[in-house]
């Protein structure tokens, strides 16, 4: 059986004769096979194992067996016809660790493809395999989740698994891998804590994996791991697997499932919860991709003239909106939250999904634990799915408790990301303040012109720096020309502690804490691994920031009034003060929940020179917060000079 290159889906897509006249692109196609069963893939037992495929294009179906991950057929076991477009097949006996594909005849030709509700693959991912799930449970295994009163107390450190552990003096004995971010006692230079401890001792929540599921072989070749590769790995080809080359051994299919949860169970001990970045809006090659193979024209979106629909610059698009992609989808997530016990789920441009599917994400993972949490890139975007469908910033309001990424704020704090000599508001850049207070309010209607996309602030996702675009720091370098590197730095601290202060929910990049540095490069998606590696020796060198990091968190721990929970409270205790050109100042006014400090004022300055600034007349206000750029302090009058963030406080 050869699989060709490219499917034409005007006349591969099946014969009609089979699906009663009905076409994969006509609406009564999902009326009439959509499947709500539970038990698509492999239901396995010791004595027995059930095949279901969901197939309705297909005249034939067949598993095929075999031995290995590159092993001759050993079997072609003929699937039955069963309800609404699905086949079956049973077989007896313990068919665990088998390796199986699925074949399918669509129109005059056979595809193979693997189950696209695979659990467990071999290497590079070519052939599923049927595994005891039970038999892959870590040896310490919790069922409790670290506990999160509220999305908006969450702080968000996004990390690639290589990045964190292949520096050459990150001390890890399992670099680039999963157990890589599971070790107690790594070292770096002059002894710092690297790992899992430097992590733990940043005091963040959340670490959000960047995609940890199976990516396509073109990106990192699980056969070659001796070679230098690097990707982010957004390209998915088995979405509910895990990567193999992030396993000690991607041989042994079972292990990089058991590592993974070791590692997650390493990250609970901690307190610390894992949010998975999820990518179901597009895959990494439309034609040769399972679901095509399988349901030609189904899974996938089309323009008019029957090419790919192509809005996330990716090839191509998942049709979310169709009953069985939107099912797998669903079940996806649940399968990750359940097996996993991920914490959380980041998608990746969501504004390509459609609203029904995102909110029935959020209804099962409700029933699991309303407090894992869901998050991702409501952007707006060229694509062929209607726009009131569309799961971006313009739909928020049907869409409550999933946080967006706020764009508009990253830009404002440090310019746009595009037009990298552009300076923002930390940088001087004129006219960002009211932009900046729009971001302070947590992106909400709070009052006439600040006003942004959400209804609630766990709606809104506050960061400058990410994996995409240039680092902080580098947008800095890259737009502040004659500037010393002291004032770059003062620059930088400032733009995080906006982030941390802000409401809404903060997020940060890992290494933000030691202004890391790509070195220039805008896009490092498969850049070499010196680009994109955690450099521990940078972090040893800026331990200072590191620590003012430490102390922005411990800041925004400790003060409930930077966490406002809902819209309401935000209108009722944020107030915005005067403040001269390139600053911002607000109080938080009667928030004492949780503190003791009843009224915050809170400054953002980004002037060099000094600047007088008269304080609301609540009573004796302290400094909590930048003493040393506290010039002077009394009754009712704030002068500072430097670049940088004030809190002042009454108890
Ligand atoms: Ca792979």
């Amino acid at each position: 059986m050869s699989v060709q290159k490219e499917i034409d889906v005007v006349t591969d897509y099946g014969d009609l004769a089979v699906t009663n006249g009905i076409s994969v692109f006509d609406e009564k196609f999902d009326g009439m096979f959509y499947y709500d069963g539970d038990d698509l893939g492999v239901t396995y037992t010791p004595k027995q194992t059930s095949f279901k495929l969901w197939a309705p294009t297909a005249s034939e179906a067949s598993v095929m067996i075999y031995d290995s991950w590159d092993g001759a057929l050993v079997e072609s076991k003929p699937m039955v016809r069963d309800v609404r477009g699905t086949w079956v097949l049973t077989v007896s006996g313990d068919c665990n660790h088998w390796y199986y594909t699925y074949g399918v005849k669509v129109g005059s030709q056979w595809n193979e493809a693997i189950d696209p509700y695979a659990r467990a693959v071999g290497v590079n991912g070519d052939r599923a395999v049927v595994i005891d799930l039970r038999s892959t449970d870590p040896q310490r295994w919790t069922e409790d989740r670290p506990s999160l009163a509220a999305p908006v107390d969450a702080i968000i450190y996004e990390l690639h698994v290589k990045d964190l552990s292949i520096h050459p003096q990150s001390g890890s004995s399992y670099p680039g891998k999963f157990l890589g971010l599971s070790e107690s006692g790594t070292t770096g230079p002059e002894g710092i804590p690297t790992g899992l401890d430097y992590i733990s001792g940043l005091g963040v929540t959340h670490v959000q994996l960047l995609p940890i599921y199976d990516y396509a072989t073109e990106s990192v070749d699980e056969t070659k791991l001796e070679l230098p590769q690097y990707n982010w790995g957004y390209d998915p080809k088995n979405y509910n697997v895990p990567e193999g080359s992030y396993a000690t051994d991607p041989y042994m299919p079972k292990l990089r499932i058991k590592e993974l949860k070791q590692t997650i169970q390493a990250l609970h001990d901690r307190d610390i919860r894992v949010i998975m970045d999820v990518v179901y809006n597009h895959v990494y090659d439309g034609y040769l991709i399972n679901f095509t193979k399988l349901v030609p024209g189904y899974y996938l979106r089309y323009k008019e003239d029957r090419t790919f629909s192509n809005g996330s610059f990716c090839g191509n698009e998942c049709a979310s909106e169709r009953a069985m992609m939107s099912k797998f989808i669903v079940d996806s997530v649940v399968y990750w939250a359940q097996e996993y016990h991920m914490d959380g789920f980041r998608f990746d441009l969501m504004g390509l999904m459609d609203i029904a599917t995102m909110n029935e994400i959020r209804r099962r993972l409700d029933e699991i634990d309303p407090s894992i949490i869901m998050i991702g890139e409501g952007w707006m975007m060229n694509t062929v799915l209607p726009e009131a469908k569309r799961a971006n910033q313009r739909n928020a309001d049907r869409l409550p408790r999933i946080g967006q990424f706020n764009d508009d704020f990253r830009d404002a704090v440090k310019g746009d990301i595009f037009e990298y000599e552009l300076k923002g508001f930390i940088s001087l850049g004129r006219s960002f303040e009211a932009k900046v207070k729009r971001g302070i309010a947590g992106g909400i209607k709070y009052e006439g012109a600040i006003a942004q996309y959400a209804t609630e602030p766990d709606q809104t996702v506050n960061y400058v720096e990410c994996h995409d675009n240039h680092t902080l720091w580098d947008k800095i370098v890259l737009s502040t020309d004659g500037h010393t590197e002291e004032e770059q730095r003062s620059m930088h601290r400032l733009a995080s502690a906006m982030i941390l202060t802000s409401q809404g929910i903060p997020f940060i990049h890992a290494g933000q804490e030691f202004m890391r540095t790509k070195q220039g490069v805008g896009n490092s998606f498969k850049s070499s691994i010196e680009i994109n590696w955690m450099d521990w020796q940078r972090c040893e060198e800026r331990q200072s920031d590191v620590l003012y990091m430490c102390s922005l968190i411990k800041l925004r721990q400790s003060h409930s009034a930077f966490r406002l929970r809902t819209a309401r409270e935000i209108r009722e205790h944020l107030h915005f003060e005067q403040a001269p050109d390139h600053a911002v100042a607000y109080t938080l006014r009667n928030h004492a929940g949780g503190d003791s400090d009843r009224h915050l004022y809170v400054l953002y300055n980004a002037n060099p020179e000094p600047i007088t600034l008269e304080l609301p007349e609540l009573g004796d206000w302290e400094v909590r917060f930048g003493s040393e750029d506290v010039f002077f302090l009394k009754q009712h009058q704030l002068q500072v000079q430097g670049v940088g963030m004030i809190v002042l406080a009454i108890s």
